[in-house]
């Protein structure tokens, strides 16, 4: 079985003083890690060793937010995912659809990524989804399956590969897929990735982002398949982090 995963991504957002709000999220961390919820906040780089160093010891993991494919070198502003292990990181996010859509990262580019934070160690949550358009036009799971053919590394495993469907149409809008829409997607990636990896795809857990809030939580959490929850906005308040996570 699976243990959920919630995860925080804060993309842009975060100063030192955001250190408050992790120590109240770590305060009622508790009895949702013993309810056997993995917990998880992805801080701009800037903060992951300061809140690293806070969430010792604490259900509290944190991760990053994108890495460079390679381990070192002239690479100016670049960061390798040895980096970011070295700095107190767990895990990273790769292939959001904001790094897809600023930056041009390819489904190669995220594979490479992914390879990348598979040799540091990291837990890798790769995302994927469609745009209005491509939904529009009968193409989720066309599109969702290409990005999750080509995104995913043959090295991924159920330990350390974390899939996010996060519809881009449903980032930041409050807009979501009704819970139909996102079974069949998920039953779809689940199916896939069983072809693809065999009997370690019932290992890896498929997270649905795209405007998680604390009052739709239960009904996304509780859909078959759904294995956890990618959350921008909401997880930048503690208590709306925590009442998403309680509601695994
Ligand atoms: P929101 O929860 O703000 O819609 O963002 C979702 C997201 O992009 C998480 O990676």
């Amino acid at each position: 079985t699976r243990r959920p995963l919630i995860a925080g991504n804060w993309k842009m957002n975060g100063l030192a003083a955001s250190a408050a709000e992790v120590e109240r999220m770590i305060g009622g961390a508790g009895p949702i890690a013993s309810a056997g919820v993995d917990l998880l906040i992805c801080p701009p780089a800037t903060l992951i060793a300061r809140l690293a160093a806070l969430t010792t010891g604490s259900p509290i993991a944190i991760g990053g937010q994108d890495c460079d494919p390679r381990p070192n070198g002239a690479h100016t502003g670049d960061i390798a995912a040895e980096m970011l292990v070295d700095a107190g990181a767990a895990a990273v996010i790769l292939g959001h659809s904001e790094r897809r859509a600023d930056h041009g990262e390819t489904d190669a580019v995220v594979r490479a990524k992914a390879e990348g934070a598979h040799r540091a160690g990291l837990l890798r949550i790769v995302c994927v989804g469609e745009t209005q358009a491509e939904r529009d036009a009968g193409q989720a799971v066309s599109v969702v399956a290409r990005q999750l053919a080509e995104s995913v590394p043959d090295t991924a495993t159920g330990a350390d590969l974390v899939i996010a469907y996060e519809p881009v149409w449903a980032i930041g809008t409050g807009l979501t897929p009704t819970p139909e829409d996102i079974v069949e997607i998920h039953a779809a990636m689940r199916g896939l990735l069983r072809t693809r990896f065999g009997a370690e795809a019932e290992g890896m857990r498929l997270l649905y982002g795209g405007s998680v809030k604390p009052d739709n939580a239960a009904v996304i959490l509780n859909l078959p398949d759904v294995d956890g929850a990618l959350v921008g906005g909401a997880s930048l308040k503690a208590t709306d982090f925590l009442a998403i996570a309680g509601a695994c």
